[in-house]
């Protein structure tokens, strides 16, 4: 069975066709889906499909994209979606320097606020990290205590190193998607310094595409097409990460609890 750690069906982009979408992810295999939040809207939008949908989990949170226009209550109102009993963790929270949309003080005082919301809540954290790994590094320091509900970083884009420092000091688990698809074939993989208990698959659907459909709307139906790349690059059969990474979606948002 296929899983997939973190998808936006919540985005516009699936409100025409949810239903088919939905009907051929099963087809494809899939049986999980944890739909990640960005704002208050989205968390509300994940809920429903969680309530809707019956492999489907949700996140709330706050995007550091979105922070700027968040409302003073927003962070109340996501902590009242999140006692929902399909809520697994709380994210996509973190920082990200690459766009900027968002001023860097203002990142980083949403980050480390839903950080200590979600130790309060004792829920996990899925974060979202791009170009902005020294000052995420300070704050996820600084919170070291706040961090023991698990962390995952999606769409990890840092260096072998930082990967294996990450998991050394807060044993974070990764979510991959259709970026290790783009790589050329031989080009060393930074799945290969992962622990295989710490790996997950993911789309980040409706983007990361993976090849050869770049440029089309991703979905969960494509998840296989990162299943193979990720099978290929560490030497296990397509079976082998099916089941690693449903094992590992479990115990990270803690499945069988829910
Ligand atoms: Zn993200
Ligand atoms: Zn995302």
């Amino acid at each position: 069975m296929l899983s997939d750690a973190h998808a936006h069906l919540n985005d516009k982009a699936f409100d025409n066709d949810i239903m088919s979408v939905y009907e051929d992810c099963l087809n494809k295999g899939v049986g999980i889906i944890v739909n990640s939040a960005w704002d208050r809207a989205s968390s509300e939008k994940a809920l429903e499909l969680a309530e809707k949908y019956d492999n489907m989990y949700f996140t709330v949170g706050i995007h550091p994209h979105n922070a700027i226009e968040a409302k003073e209550n927003d962070l109340y109102a996501l902590i009242e979606l999140s006692r929902h009993n399909k809520c697994v963790a709380w994210g996509e929270v973190g920082l990200d320097y690459h766009y900027d949309f968002s001023p860097r003080d203002m990142q980083k005082g949403f980050f480390g606020d839903q950080i200590a919301i979600a130790n309060e809540l004792s829920l996990p954290l899925v974060l979202h990290l791009r170009e902005a790994y020294q000052d995420a590094n300070e704050i996820l320091d600084k919170n070291i205590d706040k961090l023991n509900n698990g962390v995952l970083l999606h769409c990890y884009s840092g260096s072998m190193e930082l990967a294996r420092d990450y998991y050394n000091k807060f044993g974070c688990y990764y979510s991959f998607g259709g970026a290790i698809t783009f790589n050329k074939n031989n080009k060393k993989s930074v799945l290969e310094v992962i622990s295989k208990d710490r790996l997950l698959l993911e789309t980040d659907c409706p983007y990361m595409t993976p090849v050869p459909f770049r440029g089309e709307r991703n979905t969960p139906a494509l998840l296989g097409l990162v299943r193979d790349r990720m099978a290929c690059d560490l030497g296990l059969t397509a079976v082998e990460v099916e089941n690693l990474t449903y094992q590992n979606i479990q115990r990270f948002y803690r499945l069988g609890e829910k």
